[in-house]
């Protein structure tokens, strides 16, 4: 006894139990030795009710059923108590020493949850079901290997540590050391063992008894008292009704609110059911009896015949409820328990091997499908922790499992869950274990059993006649889609393939191979097909069963012939096996009747079966078994012969021509196919035929097909072999030399094509049967080389990428071959990396090997063909060769193969040659076509090449082909005219049949022997020099003039090339002159200033002289690199003679007449301020893009506007914007959102169809309204005075005139530009006002979204006014802005026509409409006018750190003129570059300097260390008095400074750091930068003065330059010098109380405090997304498990991020659908309208990829990622490592901030036939 037992006598029960604990008896018993389970079970039976309750709350809209069990108490009250008493010690600690001991686990064996990543290891793994967890994945080498990333579908279980899973690196740092870890523990003495023992068979036969759906095992579940509320109504899951029609139901029947109905609906899809009523026996019996009488028909695609339509309920005793619910609690508990320790697991194993238990293994392997989905899951788990983490208990699971195989695989055929929530699904961990898969071959015949169960369960019923016929009913097919699970098992029991063969395993695995011949045996030409003649088929036959059927054995019949190739004994056995299989079926090869054929004096016995009259089939596996064994029998010294001989003893006689019967047939059918005989067979066969040859089966089909007939071709005597298939194609007659003149003359033409296409058909096939020897066992090569020459082939038709490529290629084992297929690729290809942002990497073929190239390979489509055969001539032409496809050389064939390179010498063929040669010279046959000679030459070229490879001694075809003439008829070829499309190839062939003639007679004294042999010396590409060498002592001329004719043809093409070049250039400078002649104009515009103009270019040029070279790279980050040059600029005394807008110095703009053309109806138009209207269509759309900080414009979104500007008349418009809107109408309702009033409706620009939904008008330039004043200097009104006016104005509230206060009237009307109203037309307004509209109705459904959740604050009467427009224009205008900095764009660089025509149309409405209010507009407008003055000129309101002065300057620039003589009607003044609006600039300006002084942070500044020589330089040359000014105005303001003296206190007054002034210099202008790109693009579209030449096109925009275009000083101190205004209206503006009071208390956080005003800072930071992983797989163990913000016990399944903000959201689920207005939406689509104001971009994690998303519509998006290939992969389907792609994320950003989304969505719904989504949900 050990001391830990003593313990257990003297350790008193802890104190803090009550009575109710148990403990103490379970511990008197256990000492009596009377301690049972059912103890412990009854204790929980009991106590399990008490922790599960229902409650029914009155929502308003209905009655709410919430039901909880209340699992943390459960653990506390019931499964500690267990542990306690187990352990006996308090559970924590207990636990917590055992956790201390170390876990001996040594495999992880996690179970994955659906979705949850995996990774497996491509350099590593055994196979690819062999994975890691992310936490073991991480921790381990493979983290640096070839990884695949996936997501689990559930069910299945970390691969760590397992030894038959990885090559090497079997361990994660985790798990290697939890090996080292002792066995034995301290903790767990025997006598804890003793006690786990019975509480685990408690816990067993507890969850054994409780879990089923319907507990027959314990009917006390339906006791209890009938009226008491004490039962439960249960829905269960299927497989057969939709979400909605369970939905439906429950609200129909069940009366659930909506809202409880998805609820239940996604509880009962997550766990399998849900309680769906609580009420006595009668209620919930009722409405069980309701729900099953409701006939709902089932989606018909999943009706499986077992199930009843109607849903699955069950009543239930609410304690039977509350004991269910606890076991599921209990079992999860048990299984992680259970991972705790070893000696825990192996107590568990020894208890569920108690054959005669309830809870015996093949108990709960039975009873699995009695469960629903939780419940199985819950013991899946269970077992795969108790069972499968030691190899001796998953020895004896396995076994167990593979003996109830046949019965639990039954079960779950007729069951319709899913496969991952069957036991079945347990099959891939055991299988997959090569020595235990192994094992159940050799000792359980479970290779045997499944096959017999497949066929027992999945086939044995469809066969009629010993074939197998599948019927077309859709039930059967989901019936046999869920028996197909065995053949996956089949496929992981034989995916490795022993090292040895044993004799137990040779017997068990002959046993199976016998099953798969039965198999094979009815699929042997199953699904026959016979040519239909007279009318079409009826119907369709079904033919999808049979290849599924086939794709889903090849790989087993794979596996089957490479486990036989490496066992003698093993081959011998089968083969013979396979024989026998073949003699005794009858399919072809039945009972027929034998005839003898003649061609060129041989003789053959024909089999008569033809083809065109009775049954064929595709289907042909037992020949091709026999074909892919014979292929082995080499290796073994083997040959048919040998074998021959020893199954005639036993008398079976399998001859040559019974072997290729089948498949020749099956040939002969597809080339009658070609050649239009099938026509009536409908498509059908078509689709047979087409994956007969496609990559997914044709390895098992046309490959092993051909190598038949190749075994044929070796086994026959030549000509036979040739007869047969002469006489199988109906060719007998044709090959005649007199066949042409025995044609009837009235042949049909028909007929004759038919012939024609046969026999390209049959000479295509001999091409192949002899040409396509890249495979093992035919000829010398490996299976590398046939990969190699697959990939050669296909790169000779086109570039392809990674993905296209393994896509293109047989995946042999499930893709273990990858390593493989990647060497070859480096060997033949190289890669390109991909360019841009949308292109994708591609690997291009080596030159050299374009030689290997062969133009009929037996993969090709005939697409492929074309494609192929193109590319090599180009590639000729180019090289300047031989234009053709001439065959490559082949390889060596094996012995057994070899006598099938005599067939290029036997008469059949050299007559065939002959003949066709014969008929191409012969101009009357009309038998010929020109691709047989191409192919004949094809075939000449190999019989000439093989002989010069001289593998073959008995070939000597160069002697035979004498006697048929062949090289004088392929030189009088060469001669014939009509073939000279062929005439490159004839000319090769020559060539290499002169080098045969050289080689064999090298006596031959002629120069012809000479010229052929230096023919043979000379390479490639001197070929053409060969020839004509030739040609000069052979066939004059002949050759000499194609060659001529070639070259004339390339000099005539180098000549047209040289024209076209010479006219290129022509235009060219026909389009220079014609710009110079433009500026020329433009220049004239300008008259008055021609002498500025050259000043200008004068300093422009100075400039540049002064700038570092423009090569320097931009840096757009830190314009102060720029601003130092500019020091110095700043120095020079300020010229007069710069470009400007603005100010006194201002330049006219000369209006011109633009004339367009209306894109509706073609006519000319100009816009005048009286003609029609003309609109272009533009956008609008909610916008928070760059409002990233949190802004004085709260959460409130501005408004964008987008136009395409092309011109249309306002008329055209509308009646086309009315024809588009009633077609809309007339569409059908596919998930349209119905439109509400508030919504603009969508239409397409007529032109160039860009996204609208309205129209801008489109107006002259506003200096044409207004002509600019004469500038005579000095009778201006001065600035003060300005201000002056409108601080009386505010103060007046406007009520009177504000102009009586003006002392000066003629300074006023002068600087104001008061003038006549401008007579606009009368739709003007209109347009006007439906843009107005469509700015309101796009705020309001943002703001319609807000009201159900905020209060309705925000009112309609907001929405009326036109300030509404001016933010529209102010925000459009900062986002260009934005846009263009982001994009690295100066104001100068040039803008796409939509940025510029946008900007200034929309200006320009503006402007117009603010001159032409109404008188209610105009009231409104005074109110917020007087706000706006009091605000900037009396500061009252916010202080200007709460500006955003460009937004001021704009709403002044529009309210100023409406406002301030709006009391006479019949004046007005526009916007359009006065005096005025400079003022108003100014006033902003400094404002804006202002603030910036304000916030001027010195210590930061000094932090980033600038290089401030110039300013200082600049600094100390200003006059002492201004240098003193902006020092003091610094001390006063500046909140940094300010702060830093109040911390002082009292003590000695602080000295500012005289490096200040300069630091102060330098930091203001880039704070001014953002402020003043917009005022330029504003008064540039205000003013149309173009911007000057001086202004950089590939350099940040300079301080002085855009000051200078502005009219403003760019220099510093004059804004200091006290004789002028400025530093008086800066001093009132840095004096606003805010400023002292409430931001300095909070500085420097002063944006954080919510009650506090916000700053707006003066550049606002610029909009990015966010910052993405650089690694994929970060990001996606970064949601490995991420809960459901609604749901803390739901993992989230798809995880989606915002990459606006990187909030993550639970996107297209059941469970996070909030309210959006009165609409339930998706998560994503809820966070769009608040986060990106109606628009999101998200990355869907789990699948790769990323949405657009606006209101009810969206796209999908390639994610910004790329693996090494250069490619993307969206929805993860690879699952290769991935990395960022920066261009591609920059692309998704420029989109997002040019405000693309919408028109992005829309253009990619109307390209693709979007599948419908319903995008609201998202
Ligand atoms: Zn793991
Ligand atoms: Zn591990
Ligand atoms: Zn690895
Ligand atoms: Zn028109
Ligand atoms: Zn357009
Ligand atoms: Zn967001
Ligand atoms: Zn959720």
């Amino acid at each position: 006894m050990d001391r830990y037992d003593m313990e257990d006598v003297v350790v008193a029960p802890p104190a803090e139990h009550d009575g109710t604990s148990p403990l103490k008896e379970w511990r008197l018993k256990f000492q009596a030795g009377t301690l049972t389970r059912n103890d412990i079970i009854w204790y929980i039976k009991t106590e399990a009710p008490n922790y599960f309750g229902f409650l029914t709350v009155m929502e308003t809209d209905g009655p709410t059923l919430k039901c909880m069990f209340k699992e943390s108490l459960a653990k506390e009250e019931i499964i500690d108590v267990i542990v306690e008493f187990m352990l006996n010690e308090n559970p924590v600690t207990a636990l917590e020493k055992l956790r201390m001991e170390g876990n001996t686990a040594t495999v992880c064996g996690k179970v994955f949850k659906n979705g949850e990543p995996t990774y497996s290891c491509r350099e590593c793994g055994v196979d690819p079901t062999c994975v890691l967890c992310v936490n073991c994945f991480k921790r381990s080498a493979h983290r640096f290997h070839k990884y695949k990333m996936s997501s689990s579908g559930g069910g299945g279980c970390c691969d760590c540590g397992d030894d038959e899973a990885w090559k090497r690196d079997q361990y994660c740092e985790l798990h290697l050391a939890n090996s080292k870890n002792p066995f034995e523990s301290e903790i767990i003495t025997s006598a804890v063992l003793e006690r786990a023992e019975i509480c685990f068979s408690a816990i067993l036969a507890f969850c054994v008894n409780y879990l089923e759906i319907e507990p027959n095992a314990s009917l006390q579940c339906l006791d209890g008292e009938l009226d008491g509320a004490s039962f439960c109504t249960v829905l269960y899951n299927d497989e057969s009704h939709t979400f909605d029609q369970v939905i439906n139901t429950l609200t129909k029947i069940a009366r659930c609110r909506h809202k409880d109905a998805m609820e239940i609906v996604a509880a009962i899809d997550r766990e399998g059911r849900a309680v769906v009523k609580c009420d006595t026996f009668k209620e919930c019996n009722d409405l069980k009896t309701a729900i099953e009488n409701q006939n709902i028909p089932p989606n018909g695609v999943l009706t499986n015949a077992r199930h009843s339509p109607s849903l699955r309920t069950s009543v239930l005793n609410i304690n039977s409820v509350a004991c269910q619910q606890f076991a599921l609690q209990l079992l999860s508990w048990f299984q992680e328990f259970l991972v705790r320790h070893y000696l825990f697991r192996k107590t568990f194993a020894s208890l569920v091997q108690q054959k005669n238990e309830s809870y015996c293994i093949r108990h709960i392997l039975e009873y699995d499908v009695k469960l629903w989905k939780t419940a199985r899951t819950c013991w899946h788990r269970l077992l795969i922790s108790g069972m499968l983490m030691e190899y001796e208990n998953k020895v004896v699971f396995a076994q167990e499992f593979s003996r109830r195989y046949a019965s639990i695989v039954e079960e779950f055929i007729n069951d319709d869950h899913d496969h991952s929530f069957s036991i079945v699904s347990l099959s891939v961990q055991l299988f997959t274990v090569p020595t235990i898969s192994h094992y159940l071959i050799a000792r359980e015949g479970i290779f045997d059993k499944l096959l017999h169960t497949f066929y027992h369960v999945a086939i044995e019923k469809f066969i009629h006649n010993r074939k197998l016929h599948f019927s077309k009913d859709i039930a059967s097919m989901t019936f046999f889609k869920r028996a197909n699970y065995i053949l996956y098992d089949l496929r992981y029991l034989l995916s490795i393939k022993p090292e040895l063969i044993s004799g137990d395993l040779r017997r068990g695995f002959l046993e199976g191979c016998k099953a798969l011949m039965r198999v094979l045996n009815v699929m042997q030409g199953m699904e026959s097909i016979t040519r239909q003649v007279g009318q079409h088929m009826d119907y369709e036959p079904e033919w999808e069963c049979a290849f599924n059927l086939h794709i889903k054995l090849a790989s087993t019949i794979s596996q089957v012939i490479d486990w036989a190739s490496s066992d003698a004994k093993l081959l011998r056995k089968l083969y013979k096996m396979t024989v026998r299989a073949l003699v005794n079926n009858s399919f072809i090869v039945g009972s027929q009747d034998v005839e003898p054929r003649e061609v060129a004096g041989h003789i053959a016995n024909c089999l008569l079966y033809d083809v065109s009259k009775r049954p064929v089939s595709i289907h042909l596996p037992l020949s091709r078994f026999y074909a892919g064994i014979y292929l082995h029998l080499g290796a073994h010294d083997l040959t048919y012969d040998m074998l021959l001989a020893e199954a005639e003893t036993i008398n079976l006689k399998l001859t040559p021509r019974e072997i290729i019967e089948p498949v020749l047939c099956t040939q002969a059918m597809t080339a009658q196919v070609a050649a239009g005989m099938w026509r009536r067979n409908g498509y059908s066969l078509l689709h047979q035929l087409y994956f007969y040859r496609n990559v997914r089966c044709r390895v098992e089909m046309l490959d092993r097909d051909i190598v038949c007939l190749q075994i044929g071709a070796s086994l026959m005597e030549s000509n036979e072999f040739l007869i047969h298939m002469l006489n199988k194609f109906d060719m007998i007659e044709w090959a005649r030399p007199n066949y042409d003149t025995g044609l009837p003359q009235k042949l049909a033409e028909d007929e004759l094509n038919r012939q024609k296409a046969m026999t390209d058909e049959f000479l295509e096939l001999l091409i192949i049967i002899i040409g396509e020897r890249w495979m093992p066992g035919v000829s010398f090569v490996t299976e590398e080389d046939r990969l190699r020459k697959e990939i050669i082939q296909l790169l000779c038709t086109k570039s392809y990428s990674h993905s296209e490529l393994s896509r293109a290629l047989p995946d042999c084992n499930g893709g273990s071959n990858d390593s493989i297929i990647e060497h070859v690729i480096k060997t033949v290809a190289t890669f390109k990396k991909p360019i841009g942002s949308e292109s994708k990497g591609v690997y291009e073929m080596k030159e050299h090997l374009y030689d290997e190239f062969n133009v009929y390979f037996y993969h090709y489509t005939k697409e492929d063909k074309s494609k192929a055969e193109e590319q090599q001539r180009e590639r000729c032409k180019f090289k300047k060769e031989l234009v053709c496809c001439p065959p490559p050389m082949l390889p060596q064939l094996t012995p057994a193969f070899t006598s099938m390179a005599n067939i290029l010498q036997c008469n059949v063929f050299l007559s065939i040659t002959a003949i066709v040669m014969d008929r191409a010279l012969d101009s009357r046959s009309r038998s010929f076509t020109e691709s047989h000679l191409q192919k004949v030459l094809h075939l000449l070229g190999f019989a000439i090449q093989e002989e010069l490879s001289e593998h073959y001694p008995f070939l000597s075809f160069y002697e035979r082909s004498q006697t048929f003439n062949v090289l004088q008829k392929l030189e009088e070829l060469a001669r014939c005219p009509d073939l000279e499309a062929h005439h490159d190839f004839v000319l090769w062939t020559i060539k290499r049949f002169k080098q045969l003639q050289a080689k064999q007679a090298p006596n031959i004294t002629s120069t012809s022997a000479a010229a052929a042999a230096a023919a043979a010396t000379g390479s490639s590409s001197s070929s053409s020099s060969a020839a004509t060498s030739s040609s000069g002592t052979h066939e004059h001329g002949g050759a000499d003039q194609p060659l001529t004719s070639e070259q004339q043809a390339r000099l005539e093409k180098e000549n047209r090339s040289r024209l076209a070049a010479e006219r290129r250039a022509k235009i060219m400078a026909q389009m220079q002159n014609a710009q110079k002649s433009f500026m020329k104009s433009n220049a004239e515009m300008f008259a008055s200033t021609t002498e500025e103009a050259t000043a200008a270019a004068a300093t422009a040029a100075a400039a540049t002289a002064s700038k570092p070279s423009s090569d320097t790279p931009m840096d757009w980050d830190d314009i102060a690199e720029s601003l130092e040059e500019q020091g110095a600029a700043a120095l020079l005394p300020e010229t007069s003679r710069t470009v400007a807008c603005l100010g006194e110095r201002r330049r006219h703009y000369e209006a011109v007449d633009i004339r367009f053309k209306c894109i509706l109806c073609f006519e000319d138009c100009s816009i005048s301020s009286s003609g029609p209207p003309l609109v272009s269509s533009a956008f609008v759309q909610t916008s928070r893009v760059i409002y990233t900080t949190p802004s004085a414009e709260g959460r409130r979104p501005a408004l964008h506007v987008s136009c395409c500007g092309h011109v249309m008349h306002y008329i055209c418009w509308k009646e086309y914007y009315s024809s588009e809107e009633s077609k809309e109408l007339r569409r059908p309702q596919r998930n349209r959102v119905p439109l509400n009033q508030a919504q603009n409706v969508e239409f397409h620009c007529p032109y160039c169809r860009t996204l609208s939904n309205t129209v801008l008008p489109v107006s002259d330039a506003l200096q044409k309204f207004s002509p600019p004043s004469v500038p005579t200097s000095g009778n201006f009104m001065p600035l003060d005075n300005f201000v002056e006016t409108l601080r009386m104005a505010s103060e007046l509230a406007l009520a009177e005139s504000a102009t009586t206060t003006i002392d000066n009237m003629a300074h006023f009307d002068l600087s104001a530009q008061i003038i006549q109203k401008p007579t606009l037309h009368a739709n003007f307004t209109d347009v006007v006002g439906s843009f107005h509209g469509a700015l309101r109705n796009a705020m309001q459904s943002q703001l319609q979204g807000q009201r159900s959740r905020d209060s309705p604050n925000a009112t309609d009467s907001d929405l009326e006014t036109v300030s509404l427009l001016w933010d529209t224009c102010c925000y459009t205008l900062q986002a260009l802005e934005v846009y263009q900095y982001a994009t690295q764009k100066p104001l100068k660089a040039e803008m796409p026509m939509r940025h510029q025509s946008c900007a200034s149309y929309l200006v320009r409405a503006c402007a117009l409409y603010s001159s032409n209010l109404t008188e209610s507009q105009i009231s409104n407008q005074r109110k917020q006018g007087v706000q706006l003055y009091d605000t900037i000129f009396n500061q009252k309101g916010n202080s200007v750190l709460e500006w955003d002065c460009f937004r001021m300057l704009v709403q002044l620039n529009f309210t100023v003129p409406n406002l301030l003589i709006a009391s006479d009607e019949r004046k007005t003044m526009l916007p359009c570059g006065s005096m005025f609006d400079f003022y108003i600039l100014q006033t902003c300006f400094l404002a804006n300097m202002t603030k910036a002084i304000i916030l001027f942070d010195l210590e930061k500044e000094q932090a980033r260390r600038r290089d401030i020589d110039e300013e200082q330089q600049y600094v100390d040359q200003l006059p002492t008095n201004i240098r003193d000014n902006m020092t003091t105005f610094y001390c006063n303001h500046n909140l940094a400074w300010l702060s830093l003296s109040r911390q002082q206190n009292d003590s000695e007054q602080l000295s500012v750091p005289t490096t200040m002034l300069a630091h102060l210099v330098k930091y203001v202008p880039r704070q001014m930068s953002s402020f003043l790109r917009c005022a330029c693009l504003f008064y540039r579209c205000i003013t149309d003065v173009d911007f000057p030449d001086s202004f950089p096109t590939d350099q940040p925009d300079r301080f002085e330059l855009m000051c200078q275009y502005l009219g403003l000083d760019a220099q510093l101190g004059v804004y200091f010098d006290m004789e002028s205004v400025y530093p008086t209206i800066m001093q009132s503006f840095a004096s606003h109380p805010h400023i002292s009071g409430q931001f300095l208390d909070c500085q420097p956080t002063a944006s954080s405090q919510s009650k506090s005003p916000t700053i707006v800072p003066c550049q606002r930071p610029l909009p990015h997304l966010v910052t993405l992983y650089e690694d994929y797989s970060d990001l996606i163990n970064s949601v490995s498990d991420i809960f459901c913000p609604n749901n803390e016990r739901e993992e989230m399944k798809t995880p989606t991020m915002c990459l606006i903000c990187g909030t993550m959201l639970c996107g297209q689920s059941y469970c996070c659908q909030p309210e959006l207005g009165r609409q339930q939406v998706g998560a994503c689509t809820h966070h769009a309208h608040f986060c990106g104001a109606e628009v999101g971009i998200f990355l869907r994690i789990r699948d790769c990829q990323v949405v657009y998303l606006s209101p009810a519509k969206g796209c999908f998006l390639q994610p910004p990622y790329l693996d090494e290939y250069g490619e993307t992969d969206q929805g993860l389907r690879r699952g290769n490592p991935l990395r960022l792609y920066k261009p591609a994320y920059d692309r998704i950003y420029l989109q997002w901030l040019g405000h693309n989304l919408h028109e992005e969505i829309a253009r990619l719904n109307e390209n693709a036939s979007v599948t419908v989504t319903q995008w609201q949900h998202m």
